[in-house]
């Protein structure tokens, strides 16, 4: 096999419609990559995701196989963040998530990943997700409770199960994979994919173009569909070294493309129909369920569990069908995975249910 190199790479960032921080961090230093999304209160989730991207800035990229160096770096960041977040009153419970690349043109290119920022593979014109989110509705839709079209929608979509910061330690999930002759990685934040549908990212990552100008045509993609929270793009292209100059690899960066105008307000008008339809149907459901409704959840505020009065939907147009009934003291991320499931069913409960359920579980994690 002949070596392959990175012949091209770009990173674009944005806080995004909403939010008035950028609380995403980045690294584009060919042969490591980076995305990182911080979270916690006040300016804390900046701190943690500019914290990682500085572990990962200073990793020695000679000191092992690229897992292990990636990992290192992972847990490195973790052990920083979690003592800053210890020992600065304004930084308590702050985390990130992280996903990171190293490229090696003999052994292909490592991964590794903690929380629901994302890595995407487009080879061929096919777009593959390769990590798997340490989410909430992840682990619904893995165990058959959630599908994926309900898990895109869900009031829990933003609750994370594993960042890093928020222990003393952390498992790093990591792999390596071969990759060919124009590949392209995409490591993003969820400000993207929440934002724009898998078969658009996989069209703006195919159209012509540098990486560059692909990573900001996907950030303005997420902008234009709604850019409610901070959006991360860093894209990388692999190749043989010399063909790939010719192949345009090397080409000089073009203005970003915005969709064509007629195809967005079609899509608008689509998406404000579906509203519509669905809005008469669960407002039908609402009426009946309301009051007797109960499911129990977890803040991603707080990252506690909580009991919700409602429906467990949400409603394009940021409509809520539920409201915060009680919080309980136990944080989510210390239950195990299996019983987070059963917890966070979504079975709708009768209020002393839900109520005995929780007690049941404080009894359990005083
Ligand atoms: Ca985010």
């Amino acid at each position: 096999m002949s070596a392959l190199a990175i012949v091209d790479a770009g990173a674009a960032t944005h806080t995004g419609n909403v939010r008035r921080t950028n609380e995403d961090s980045h690294l584009l230093a060919p042969p490591l990559f980076m995305v990182a999304d911080g979270v916690g209160g006040a300016r804390a989730g900046e701190l943690a995701s500019r914290m990682c991207a500085e572990a990962f800035a200073a990793a020695d990229l000679d000191s092992g196989a690229g897992e292990q160096v990636l990992r290192e770096a992972a847990r490195a960041a973790n052990r920083a963040i979690h003592e800053r977040a210890r020992t600065d009153g304004e930084a308590a419970g702050m985390g990130t998530t992280v996903v990171a690349a190293l490229f090696d043109g003999r052994a292909g290119a490592a991964f590794a990943h903690v929380g629901d920022s994302r890595i995407y593979l487009l080879r061929e014109g096919l777009l593959q997700r390769l990590s798997e989110d340490h989410s909430l509705v992840s682990e619904l839709v893995q165990s058959g409770r959630l599908t994926e079209a309900e898990a895109e929608r869900h009031p829990q979509r933003n609750v994370v199960t594993r960042v890093l910061g928020t222990e003393p330690d952390v498992v790093v999930d990591t792999f390596t994979i071969d990759l060919r002759a124009s590949d392209l990685v995409l490591l993003c934040s969820d400000g993207l994919n929440t934002m724009v549908a898998e078969t658009r990212i996989a069209e703006l990552l195919a159209a012509e173009g540098t990486a560059q100008t692909a990573a900001r045509r996907l950030v303005q993609a997420a902008r234009q569909g709604g850019g409610e929270d901070n959006v991360t793009a860093v894209v990388f292209r692999v190749g043989s070294p010399v063909a790939d100059r010719a192949a345009g690899g090397a080409e000089p960066a073009a203005e970003p493309q915005p969709p064509p105008p007629q195809r967005r307000r079609l899509g608008g008008r689509i998406r404000l129909a579906a509203a519509g339809v669905c809005l008469t149907g669960l407002v039908c459901a609402g009426v009946v369920g309301w009051l007797a409704s109960n499911f129990v959840g977890a803040d991603p505020a707080t990252g506690r569990v909580a009991i919700y009065r409602g429906l467990p939907f949400d409603l394009p147009l940021g409509i809520h069908l539920y409201q915060l009934r009680y919080e309980s003291p136990v944080a989510y991320a210390l239950l195990p995975p299996a019983r987070r499931v059963r917890l966070f069913d979504q079975r709708l409960r009768s209020s002393s249910g839900a109520y005995a359920l929780l007690a049941a579980l404080e009894r359990e994690y005083p």
